[in-house]
């Protein structure tokens, strides 16, 4: 099935720009590092519309930045100074499965691990939280949140620090998608702040 897809896919590009695989092949120069939620509804490339070569992605289980985890600071620390991307997009989504399992209350083995710095925005967070009477309301907002926190946690890494004191161009940004609309929003979280909303 996957194999089949591909061909076709592969194939309908050729047939619309014979260059298409020869340009891509060239140069890899993204604009944007996107670090989403592994959810298969939220493809990095097909929400954005951007094409393949446009966006560096990583993705993990509710979009989280630990400040040990090897992998996401070696995808930013590729993205800042080699691939030299203008703007790290932090993209959350509401209705994220993984903000629900780390306040459910349930045992998820090594995810629960995973999930706590939702639970710590979520205790930073209380006073907020408590006023939202609707327990999914709650969750949207925590999932917003949570990708302000992201946002904080990228601006403090030293790759991301050491840019801006080269005077290099960088922006991250944190954005939110809608399900239900397939809408992204940004949440005027961006750092440095004055390129907020
Ligand atoms: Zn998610």
């Amino acid at each position: 099935m996957l194999m089949k897809r591909n061909l076709e896919w592969a194939d309908e590009r050729v047939a619309q720009d014979p260059d298409y695989f020869r340009r891509l092949m060239e140069i890899q120069r993204p604009r944007y590092l996107w670090i989403g939620c592994s959810d298969s509804r939220v493809p990095a490339n097909v929400i954005a519309g951007l094409e393949p070569g446009e966006v560096f992605v990583h993705r993990n289980v509710a979009n989280l930045l630990h400040p040990g985890d090897l992998n996401g600071l070696s995808v930013i620390q590729y993205a800042v100074e080699d691939l030299q991307v203008q703007q790290i997009i932090v993209c959350g989504h509401y209705g994220c499965g993984g903000v629900s399992a780390a306040l459910d209350g349930r045992r998820h083995g090594l995810l629960d691990h995973w999930l706590q710095p939702i639970r710590d925005t979520a205790e930073h967070s209380a006073e907020e939280l408590e006023k939202i009477a609707d327990g999914q309301q709650r969750l949207q907002r925590l999932c917003e949140l949570n990708v302000m926190d992201q946002v904080k946690r990228v601006a403090e890494t030293p790759m991301v620090k050491d840019a801006w004191s080269r005077g290099q161009p960088l922006e991250v940004h944190g954005l939110i998608y809608a399900l239900s609309d397939g809408h992204l929003r940004n949440l005027g979280c961006s750092q440095p702040a004055e390129h907020s909303g």
